[in-house]
């Protein structure tokens, strides 16, 4: 192990620990590699920037409903909720591969359809925004703290229990599911 102080492409510099052998100049390469991307901090506001815009293009993310709980869990699910409004665009925009399993546990739990697989690839874009914007109006009335606290990293399942009888309906349609 060594430490490096490197120089990133933003401009920031940071401490960095580098392991294993160094036999061929591995280590150097490693902190060259580094070098060449931002940094910790600057990657992530990136990350938060994307994730952002992504849901304000559907929602006004300055205009979200207020939180109830503790003033702790308020803060902490303010701050994650954007991540989990970023995660049912990204869930609809770029289904993850099917697996079969969960797909046949989804529908088995009374889901319209699994929100993974055939179904999403084959939306056409106008039925896409639909669904998006289904699941995110399911999200938004979920103004408890502890609801986004519970579901992060998994919001846009958790989004499918909780619509309306309507929506279900609707977005079982969209995906071309029987009713
Ligand atoms: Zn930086």
């Amino acid at each position: 192990m060594a430490q490096y102080d490197i120089m990133h492409s933003c401009g920031h510099e940071q401490t960095h620990q580098i392991y294993g052998t160094d036999v061929r100049g591995e280590r150097k390469r490693e902190a060259e590699r580094l070098a060449r991307r931002p940094c910790k901090d600057c990657w992530k506001a990136g990350r938060d920037a994307d994730r952002a815009a992504k849901v304000a293009a559907y929602v006004d993310v300055t205009a979200l409903p207020a939180l109830t709980g503790s003033e702790r869990q308020t803060v902490w699910a303010a701050k994650i909720r954007v991540d989990g409004l970023a995660e049912i665009v990204e869930v609809v925009d770029a289904p993850p591969v099917p697996a079969y399993g969960t797909a046949i546990a989804a529908v088995k739990a009374g889901h319209p359809a699994p929100m993974f697989g055939p179904q999403l690839h084959r939306l056409r874009p106008g039925d896409r925004s639909e669904v998006i914007r289904i699941l995110l109006g399911a999200a938004l009335r979920q103004t408890a703290a502890g609801w986004w606290i519970d579901h992060r990293g998994r919001v846009a399942w958790a989004a499918m229990d909780v619509m309306s009888e309507a929506e279900h309906d609707r977005l079982a349609t969209l995906l071309g599911h029987p009713a």
